[in-house]
């Protein structure tokens, strides 16, 4: 397997582009380490095919340049760069057995028979496909199906990513979690570099290591689970990950914290105002909010009762927001006041995290 180096990619489908917003990818620069397993999430339009078609070659990068262990690939075809790629529907030849869907690859390679037996069989035994091997791709299931097309990637020694376009959409929702958990173990036995292109974000967090979130042509953040939920780079990362998303209030950057409609918060540790010329905006995830009498006076609007939680709609000022409220803790009905936990309260400038700078 491979590193992958996508260095400064900009991408425009217009013969002359001009702006920005003439360009799909507007600049990506981005490592995938080998032995990675990445998902690359974000929402329909946002950019991710046209990333992956630029990784496989099945486009050329209108700038910049794709490298796979140091070496330039950017004007390879598809089938120079030993790619395997899971596409949301199985590629497989119905009429072959199983044996042959995965020997073909491997035939039209010249490799000889008996080699050719022992990847079939080596690889038909880690996706747990042996009991298979002599039946017709046609009668089997979508999810051995998608197993099949997996195979056919994995048979070949020579692959250097394997690329997973939205692979589940088609799998029985019971299905998905089973087949997701072994993708996951595959990973950690075989230590393939996989990305895996989705814009569910359960899907992502719990197959990746690391995600790469997607927004309007740009690549936002590139973290964990953890890190996306707990410090969300960009305010795109704390809407989309987390259900319900994190809140944004506007509000003026002071000195030792911020201001929503005239109601100061103290944050432990604020960036100073002059760091803040743009529109600001606190980000609070619904988490991170308690009831607290010595806190800001809040409305509380509405209550949804989820099971181990409850979501209260409240208001500051004419700002709407949420908060998580755990069974057994008390929902004032009047005179509500709440604190923001000043270590998960993050300010945003222009859409982007502020840190305070070093004093
Ligand atoms: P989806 O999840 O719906 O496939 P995506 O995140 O993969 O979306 P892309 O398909 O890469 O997004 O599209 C990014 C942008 O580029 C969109 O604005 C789309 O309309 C535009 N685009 C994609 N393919 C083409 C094309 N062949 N010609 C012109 N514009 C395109």
């Amino acid at each position: 397997m491979a590193e992958i180096r996508l260095d400064k990619i900009r991408h425009s489908y217009e013969d002359k582009p001009a702006s920005d917003a003439d360009f799909a990818l507007k600049m990506v620069d981005l490592t995938w380490q080998d032995g990675g397993a990445y998902a690359l999430l974000g929402p329909s339009g946002c950019g991710k095919s046209t990333l992956l078609n630029i990784i496989s070659g099945l486009l050329t990068p209108t700038e910049g340049d794709v490298r796979f262990d140091g070496r330039s690939v950017t004007t390879l075809a598809p089938d120079e760069r030993n790619i395997a790629q899971v596409f949301q529907f199985p590629v497989v030849y119905d009429t072959m057995t199983v044996y042959q869907n995965l020997a073909f690859p491997l035939r039209d390679r010249g490799i000889d028979r008996a080699r050719v037996d022992e990847l079939v069989k080596e690889t038909a035994e880690r996706l747990g496909l042996t009991d298979v091997l002599g039946r017709r791709a046609a009668g089997l299931t979508a999810d051995d199906k998608q197993k099949i097309s997996l195979a056919r990637g994995l048979v070949r020694s020579d692959v250097n990513v394997i690329m997973f376009d939205e692979p589940l959409t088609v799998i029985d929702p019971h299905l998905k979690w089973q087949l997701r958990s072994q993708l996951k173990k595959l990973h950690q036995r075989y230590n393939f570099t996989m990305i895996y292109v989705t814009h569910d974000q359960t899907e992502a967090l719990t197959f990746a290591d690391q995600i790469v979130v997607m927004h309007e042509g740009e690549v936002v953040q590139v973290g964990t689970s953890e890190s996306l939920f707990e410090r969300p780079e960009h305010t795109f990362v704390g809407h989309f990950i987390g259900s319900p998303g994190m809140n944004l209030f506007p509000c003026s950057v002071e000195e030792e914290g911020v201001s929503i409609d005239g109601q100061r918060i103290a944050l432990d540790a604020p960036p100073s105002p002059d760091q803040a010329p743009g529109t600001a905006e606190l980000g609070v995830r619904p988490e991170y909010i308690r009831f607290d009498p010595d806190g800001i006076a809040v409305d509380v609007r509405g209550i949804a009762d989820i099971g181990r939680y409850r979501i209260v709609d409240a208001s500051l000022g004419r700002h709407p927001f949420k908060i998580f409220c755990p069974e057994g803790v008390e929902i004032p009905a009047d005179g509500a006041r709440v604190r923001f936990d000043p270590r998960h309260a993050n300010v945003y400038v222009d859409g982007w995290r502020v840190e305070a700078r070093a004093r």
